[in-house]
């Protein structure tokens, strides 16, 4: 069985390593222009010649849960494209925005900024009723996250595209339902995935049907939000703070008008990493049972981008 790995921004020999660890007999290299055909691959934003030069692999692996990089270039029909499924980033991406959410509830900034100022001083305690907080997206992630937020007792909307149940979240689907389920939340959480349907969706429209004093927090793709609607939201008063892993242009530019707005908390596309036993184990496992001719979950349909 041959295996090219072919990921950018990744050093390969670790990755290669741990293949080789698990999968002794396999044909291990990192993808070099002109390589004869593998059997699979494992990939983050490989170049066009890579999917022109490799048409007949059995089947891709994506080392990462989003294939909006992927799907931007022309695939070779019939291979499918196969995403990675948590491994160890729903646990990340659930203390990441209730750490994010709690922040905002408790007022922390503020206390901070008190203590920095030499006060001691209390705010009136905010009620959770107050806080409900709207999940975009009830994927792998979205589902933990809105667990998790559950756990700590804040009303939890959820919006996906297909009907979900889930225990202690409203849920809402498809489009017609995205203005009710804005209207009942004041702090979003966007983890959907990037996709034409869902490009620029946090913009003036959206976000101004959120309740006064919403809280965003962007943890899917930089391209989902409209940058400067958030900045006019958060003029105008609407929109009480933000939190932002993921930007339009990465690594965010060291003038952008972001870094300088203390309502803004910002981290480097950091928010659930890339962990490279989990995803090794996921990737061979899911090699291992393609070779027994079963079939796999995280499969990409392109039709609908994700
Ligand atoms: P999933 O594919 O498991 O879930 C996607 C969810 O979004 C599903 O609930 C899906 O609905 C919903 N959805 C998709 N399109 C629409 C739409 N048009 N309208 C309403 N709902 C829609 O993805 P994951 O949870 O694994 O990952 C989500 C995203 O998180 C990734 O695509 C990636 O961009 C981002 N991410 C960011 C990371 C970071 O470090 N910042 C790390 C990892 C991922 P349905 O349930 O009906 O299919």
């Amino acid at each position: 069985m041959k295996i090219t790995f072919c990921c950018a921004d990744t050093h390969p020999r670790a990755w290669i390593e741990g293949l080789r660890a698990a999968l002794p007999l396999a044909e291990l290299s990192v993808w070099q222009p002109g390589d004869p055909q593998a059997d699979y691959a494992v990939v983050w934003t490989p170049p066009q010649q890579f999917m022109d030069e490799q048409p007949g692999l059995q089947a891709m692996f994506n080392l990462g849960a989003g294939v909006d990089g992927l799907l931007r270039l022309k695939l070779p029909a019939g291979v499918p494209v196969v995403r990675i499924e948590d491994a160890g980033m729903a646990v990340q991406m659930a203390e990441y925005v209730c750490h994010a959410v709690i922040r905002h509830f408790r007022e922390l900034d503020a206390y901070a900024a008190d203590m920095a100022r030499g006060e001691w001083t209390f705010r009136k305690p905010r009620q959770r009723r107050d806080f409900p907080v709207g999940v975009m997206g009830l994927g792998v992630l979205g589902q933990r996250v809105a667990q998790a937020l559950a756990h700590f007792e804040f009303p939890v909307n959820g919006w996906s595209r297909s009907p979900r149940q889930l225990a202690g979240v409203t849920t809402y689907s498809g489009a017609e339902s995205l203005e009710e389920f804005l209207g009942a939340s004041r702090v979003l959480v966007n983890l959907l995935p990037l996709t034409p349907d869902t490009r620029d969706i946090l913009n003036a429209a959206t976000l101004s049907r959120l309740q006064p004093g919403a809280y965003v927090i962007n943890v899917a793709r930089g391209a989902h939000l409209v940058e400067e609607d958030l900045l006019a939201q958060l003029e105008s008063g609407h929109v009480a703070g933000a939190t932002l892993d993921v930007f339009r242009t990465e690594p965010l530019p060291a003038d952008h008008a972001f870094r300088r707005d203390p309502r803004i908390t910002l981290t480097p596309h950091t928010s659930a990493r890339t962990l490279r036993e989990d995803c090794l184990a996921q990737i061979v496992g899911k090699i291992a049972a393609l070779e027994r001719g079963e079939a796999l979950t995280g499969v990409v349909e392109g039709t609908r981008g994700y």
